[in-house]
């Protein structure tokens, strides 16, 4: 990529957001700008509908795995800048595709010229025929398919400058991160809730993350695992809360009910309820969970029905009709998978029961819950209980008790 000194970074369906575009691309444009903090060199232009990344020296393929990231921007492209004046726009040309394409195997080749700034003397047909001609000329191993070449030459004609470029490179797409408001993930130390969590991040929410864990019985290294599952997803946030739940006592007073096999939904309830008295209290609108229908007896459709009843707040189920093969590869991808078959065991695996219901009463749980004089009080006391890391990608994590951390509004 000798050839590039800029980087073309382009927004996808936020740009047909109406007058919502400019604090999208505002949000975009602080997470490109967080992300280029370790290459001082580069300079960022944000114009309308685009980002610029002006490189000066600095390495332009880490600068696009980084920036590939960057949720609501669709594509990127590794641009060569050159006056826009026709002599240089050729020999620009030609330095440019013998540096991608120096043969000798043939390659199939188009130039594609847009004159943005009308003023310039030629017109965009014209100047397909005015750089092409030299091209081929230079690289005489390329051939011309203007249907369906394997290198199409982009040359976009600005006031200033012009842009060659050839390569699309596509990016995270979804919505610019925070831009849709904040939820709470539960996130188990499984496969799926950090995919879901990642999912969710992509869609333009901030995401706190919500973890119950039954210390003694679950160990330390479960804990850790957690932790650094929340530290890869926050790598596309720059930093994440991690709200750790105690949930021994909860989850040793619903076994003691004796009710085997509603075991698993009765937890999920005090879950979820805890979640949402945590969400209250941040700010957030909704839960994101990592269910997927019928992937578990917890993940019937008349189990999430009975589960779902007991929050007000919308479920959020990002892969709820994903198939595993599917979360498996979106895991590998995001870098949680890894991290996710460590065997350490989760809260709910102390107390699998032989037969867990896939088809629970609603009346008969709510019935078992209300015999519990003193639920209530042991969700609310959970709640206080709470321990709150702030996790960063590249720090140690920061211990509180309370969920009182403080986040920096201005990581960005
Ligand atoms: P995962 O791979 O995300 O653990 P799973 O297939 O193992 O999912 P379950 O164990 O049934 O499914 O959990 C369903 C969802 O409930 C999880 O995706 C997660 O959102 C939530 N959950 C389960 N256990 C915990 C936990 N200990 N802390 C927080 N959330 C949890
Ligand atoms: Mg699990």
């Amino acid at each position: 990529m000798t050839s590039c000194d800029m980087l073309l970074l382009r927004f996808g369906e936020i740009t047909v957001k109406g007058k919502n575009r400019s604090r999208f691309e505002k949000a975009a444009l602080s997470h490109v700008k967080s992300l280029l903090r370790p290459y001082p060199a580069a300079k960022v232009i944000h114009e309308f509908g685009r980002i610029y990344v002006e490189l000066n020296g600095e390495p332009a393929e880490n600068i696009i795995d980084a920036l590939k990231n960057v949720f609501g921007v669709t594509s990127i492209s590794p641009v060569k800048v050159v006056p826009s004046e026709l002599e240089a726009i050729v020999a620009g040309a030609i330095e440019f595709v013998s540096a991608i394409c120096p043969g000798p195997e043939a390659t199939t080749f188009k130039v594609s010229a847009r004159r943005v700034w009308k003023p310039f003397a030629h017109g965009s047909q014209e100047m397909n025929k005015l750089v092409g001609g030299p091209v081929l000329k230079a690289s005489p191993h390329l051939k011309v398919d203007v249907h369906h070449p394997e290198l199409e030459l982009h040359v976009e004609i600005r006031e200033r400058r012009t842009y060659l470029y050839s390569k699309v490179i596509p990016a995270a797409g979804g919505f610019p991160l925070g831009t849709n408001g904040k939820a709470m993930l539960l996130l188990s130390g499984g496969i799926d809730s950090p995919v879901a969590g990642w999912s969710a991040m992509r869609r333009g929410l901030e995401i706190e993350c919500v973890h119950f864990h039954s210390y003694p019985f679950t160990s330390k290294m479960a804990e850790e695992k957690v932790i650094d599952l929340a530290k890869v997803l926050s790598r596309y946030s720059g930093q994440i809360k991690l709200h750790l739940i105690p949930f021994t006592e909860i989850q040793t007073v619903l076994a003691g009910t004796g009710q085997d096999n509603l075991i698993i939904t009765l937890m999920r309830r005090a879950m979820l309820r805890i979640a949402s008295m945590l969400a209250e209290r941040n700010g957030a609108l909704a839960l994101v969970t990592g269910d997927s229908l019928g992937q578990v007896a917890s993940q019937t459709l008349a189990s999430m029905n009975v589960i779902g009843r007991v929050t007000e707040l919308p479920l959020l189920r990002p892969l709820v009709m994903s198939d595993k093969e599917e979360i498996i590869g979106q895991a590998k991808r995001i870098g949680t998978y890894d991290l996710s078959i460590l065997p350490y065991e989760d809260c709910c695996t102390l107390f699998v029961p032989k037969s867990p219901s896939t088809n629970p009463n609603l009346h008969i749980v709510e019935r078992i819950e209300a015999s519990l004089a003193g639920l209530t009080g042991m969700l609310e006391a959970a709640v206080e209980g709470t321990e709150t890391l702030v996790i960063k990608p590249h720090e140690p994590v920061q211990r509180k008790a309370g969920d009182e951390a403080e986040i920096k509004e201005d990581w960005f």
